[in-house]
């Protein structure tokens, strides 16, 4: 007999400074689209997707929070509150948003609930405008060698299906 498809859904946050390419990466991923006008998100844009991740179909609810510019600036708790899974997102063009990418990763340790820590992968994004292996090795620098980072480009759409997936994968695991 086969099993009636499980419904799990899972809430992933998106984080990173303004204009790094957070909203552009969910239109990606939930509408296949890019769109080169910058609106700027005030608060949150909630957008879902359901994915089949090894026969299991997951409702994704992603929230895509505003941008925060300031080094050690918070989000308010009900945003973090419980979200399975990360993403922070820093743009290849401007390395100065690793270090705003690193302080919120913080932020997520201080609120996690549970001992280990919660999954999330770090998109370095516009990569179809440009490719630093130094801004890369810098990211590494930061965030250590286990962090899983994507070079992803919401533009064309390079990897950024892949970083999803590899989150969601994680997340199923935890
Ligand atoms: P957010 O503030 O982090 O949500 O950033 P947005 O998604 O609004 O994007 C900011 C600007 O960068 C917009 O003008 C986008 O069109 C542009 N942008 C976003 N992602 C990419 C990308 O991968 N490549 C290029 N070339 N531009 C991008
Ligand atoms: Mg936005």
């Amino acid at each position: 007999m086969t099993q009636p498809p499980s419904s799990k859904s899972k809430k992933i946050c998106l984080m990173g400074a303004s204009g790094v390419g957070k909203t552009s990466l969910v239109k990606r991923f939930v509408e296949g689209k890019f769109d080169d006008t910058y609106r700027t998100t005030i608060g949150v844009h909630i957008d879902s997707k359901s994915v089949t991740c090894d026969e299991e179909q997951v409702k994704l609810i992603i929230w895509d929070l505003e941008g925060k510019d300031d080094l050690g600036s918070e989000y308010p708790a009900t945003y973090l509150g419980g979200a399975q899974g990360y993403m922070l997102v820093a743009d290849v063009t401007r390395p100065d948003t690793l270090d705003i990418a690193k302080s919120l990763l913080s932020t997520i340790m201080r609120h996690r609930r549970e001992e280990r820590d919660p999954p999330f992968v770090l998109m370095l994004n516009k990569n179809d405008i440009l490719q630093s292996p130094t801004v890369t090795n810098r990211a590494i620098e930061l965030f250590g060698d286990d962090t899983k980072l994507f070079g992803t480009s919401a533009k064309t759409g390079e990897r950024v299906n892949e970083a999803f997936e590899h989150l969601v994968r994680q997340m199923l695991d935890a």
